[in-house]
C-alpha cells in the first residue's frame, strides 16, 4: 500500500509521497513530515536472524518508502552500508560488565549520524529520478562539528550532487576542523566563518530563503537541499538498527522473541528515540523507552511534567552533540500524541516559538507513558566513563557515558533487560574521556591522547583518526558572515552580490 506523509500542522491536508517528502525535507507551513499511518512489521523476527544489517534494513524501510522499486531500495541500502563501516555488522552489538551495547559508531566519521547519513545521498537521488527533477543538487549546512563531516563524508564524489559545509573558524575542536578540512571529492567544499554557530546557521538560513539566489541557482542548473536531522531520510533508517537489536538479542540468547527489551538513548535532537518510538509502533516489543538528557535536562523535565520549557541557560557539556534546548523532532512525538491534532500541534509549537514554553494536556502525556527521562550531571559522566574502564575495560565516550547512567538508574526496573545505544567512539572527545579515567593521560596534542587511549583501552586508532594525522589541507577558505553568500556564488560559478556597508 501507498504510504503518504502529511504535515504535523496540516499544512491545508496536502499528501506527498515519501520521495516528494525526502525532496522538500521540510513541509511548507513548517511543520514535519509524518506518515499518514504508522506501519506494522509484519516478518518474524527470529527468521533475520544472522541475515546481516542489510536485510532488517530492508524490510524496515520498505514500509516507508514504499514509491521505492525493491531494485531501488536496495541499491540504496547496498552503497549505504557497505566497506565504509570498519565491520560488516555495521552495528554490533556487545557486552560489558553486564550491560548490553549497540554500537552505532562504526561509520566514516564514527559517530552514530553516519547510520543515516550515509543513505540519504542515495535516497535523495533516487527521489530526485522519480520527481523528474534535473538539477543538481546542492547541500548547505552550517555544523558545530559532527554533523558537518558526516555529511561531507556521505556525499563527497555523489554524482550530480554539491555540497557546502560552514562551521565556525575556531568554534570547534581541533581534530572535528581536521576532520573537514581534509575532506576529499571534487564536489564537496568546507568554509570557516568568523563567527560563532548561531551566524553560520542564520546564514546559511538566509540563503535557503533567497528567492533572488535561488533563482539564479536554478539558471545555472542547481537547487539547494538540506540534509538536517528531521529529514524523513535520516529519520526512518534509524529505525532499522533497533529491530536489527532486537534480532541480535535473540541471536546471542539473551532475550526471546516477545520479552520486552528496554532501550537507553542518548537525546539531543530526538531523532534517535524517536525512530525507536516508530519501531515500538510498528510492533517491536520495546518495553521503556529511556531517554537520557545532559545538564541541558529540558527533556527530562518535558517528561517529568509535562511542560516543555527551553527558557532556560545553554550548558556546555562534555557531550556537545546533546547541549541542545530545542529537540526539533520532538514535534512528531507531540503529533501522534495528540492522535493527529494538527491544530494543536501547530499552537504548541507557536506557543514554544513565541513564549518559548508549552504544556501539553494530561491526555497526551498518557500517550507518552512509554518514555523515562534520566538526566546525567557532568561529574555522573565522568564517574561513569571510569566506572565503566575500571570493572571491564570498556571506553565510552561522554554521550553514550549519559546513556549509560541512565542506564545503571533504571537496571532494576527492566526485567528483559536493556540495550544502551552508544552514539560515538571515545576517539572523538579524547580529552575528556582521557580526563574521566586518569587525568595525568591528557596531553595537549589530541594524537598523542588517541595513542594513549590505545594502549590502555587495547583498541586501535580508528581510520578516521589515523588519516586526518598527515592528511593534506584541502580547504582553506575563511570568510566573514557579510560574505557567505559570495562565497557561495563563486564556488558555483554564480555572479556575485555587491555587499552593502563596509567590510
Ligand atoms: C547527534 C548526536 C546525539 C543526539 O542524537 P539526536 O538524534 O539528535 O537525539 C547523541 N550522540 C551523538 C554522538 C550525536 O552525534
Amino acid at each position: 500500500m501507498d504510504l503518504k506523509y502529511i504535515s504535523t500542522r496540516g499544512d491545508a491536508g496536502i499528501k506527498y509521497s515519501p520521495s516528494e517528502a525526502v525532496i522538500k525535507g521540510l513541509a511548507d507551513d513548517g511543520g514535519l513530515f509524518v506518515p499518514e499511518y504508522i506501519p506494522k512489521f509484519d516478518v518474524k523476527l527470529s527468521s533475520l536472524v544472522g541475515k546481516g544489517y542489510k536485510a532488517t534494513a530492508y524490510e524496515v524501510l520498505k514500509l516507508f518508502f514504499t514509491d521505492f522499486s525493491k531494485e531501488e531500495l536496495m541499491y540504496c541500502i547496498d552503497n549505504a552500508y557497505d566497506d565504509k563501516f570498519d565491520t560488516d555488522l555495521i552495528a554490533p552489538l556487545c557486552e560489558h560488565d553486564g550491560q548490553y551495547f549497540l554500537e552505532l559508531f562504526h561509520g566514516p566519521t564514527i559517530a552514530f549520524k553516519d547510520m543515516a547519513l550515509s543513505i540519504l545521498p542515495h535516497l535523495l537521488k533516487v527521489s530526485l529520478s522519480k520527481n523528474g527533477i534535473k538539477e543538481k543538487i546542492v547541500i548547505m549546512t552550517a555544523t558545530s562539528g559532527d554533523t558537518g563531516k558526516a555529511a561531507l563524508a556521505a556525499f563527497s564524489d555523489v554524482s550530480d550532487t554539491r555540497i557546502i559545509v560552514f562551521y565556525p573558524k575556531g568554534g570547534v575542536s581541533r581534530i572535528q576542523e581536521l576532520q573537514m578540512i581534509t575532506q576529499k571529492g571534487g564536489n564537496t567544499k568546507v568554509i570557516g566563518v568568523k563567527g560563532n554557530f548561531d551566524d553560520c546557521q542564520s546564514g546559511v538560513k538566509k540563503m535557503f530563503n533567497d528567492d533572488a539566489l535561488k533563482e539564479d541557482l536554478l539558471k545555472h542548473g542547481y537547487r539547494f537541499s538540506s540534509a538536517n536531522s528531521i529529514n524523513i531520510g535520516r529519520l526512518f533508517p534509524q529505525v532499522a538498527y533497533y529491530f536489527y537489536a532486537y534480532i541480535k538479542m535473540i541471536g546471542e540468547g539473551a532475550i526471546k522473541e516477545g520479552d520486552a527489551l528496554d532501550f537507553v538513548v542518548p537525546t539531543g535532537n530526538f531523532g534517535n528515540i524517536l525512530a525507536a518510538y516508530y519501531a515500538k509502533q510498528m510492533g517491536l516489543n520495546i518495553g521503556k523507552l529511556i531517554c537520557a538528557s545532559n545538564e541541558n535536562k529540558v527533556l527530562y523535565d518535558f517528561f517529568e511534567t509535562g511542560t516543555y520549557d527551553r527558557r532556560r541557560d545553554f550548558i556546555l557539556t562534555t557531550s556537545p552533540s546533546m547541549d541542545i534546548l530545542i529537540s526539533s523532532n520532538l514535534e512528531r512525538l507531540i503529533y501522534h500524541s495528540l492522535d493527529g491534532d494538527h491544530k494543536e500541534c501547530a499552537k504548541l509549537m507557536r506557543d514554544l516559538t513565541e513564549k518559548g514554553v508549552y504544556t501539553v494536556s494530561s491526555s497526551a502525556r498518557s500517550k507518552m507513558a512509554d518514555f523515562t527521562g534520566i538526566f546525567a550531571t557532568e561529574e555522573q559522566v565522568a564517574d561513569t566513563i571510569r566506572r565503566y574502564y575500571e570493572r571491564s575495560g570498556y571506553v565510552l565516550d561522554p554521550h553514550t557515558a549519559v546513556a549509560a547512567y541512565a542506564g545503571l538508574q533504571y537496571k532494576d526496573k527492566s526485567p528483559a533487560g536493556s540495550v544502551i545505544i552508544s552514539t560515538a567512539s571515545p576517539y572523538k572527545f579524547v580529552g575528556s574521556v582521557l580526563k574521566a579515567i586518569d587525568p595525568s593521560l591528557v596531553a595537549d596534542d589530541d594524537f598523542k591522547m588517541a595513542d594513549r587511549m590505545s594502549r590502555i583501552s587495547k583498541v586501535d586508532v580508528p581510520a578516521a583518526i589515523n588519516s586526518i594525522r598527515n592528511a593534506n589541507i584541502l580547504h582553506d577558505t575563511v570568510c566573514t558572515v557579510e560574505d557567505m553568500e559570495n562565497t557561495v556564488r563563486s564556488e558555483l560559478g554564480l555572479t556575485q552580490i555587491e555587499l552593502h556597508g563596509s567590510v
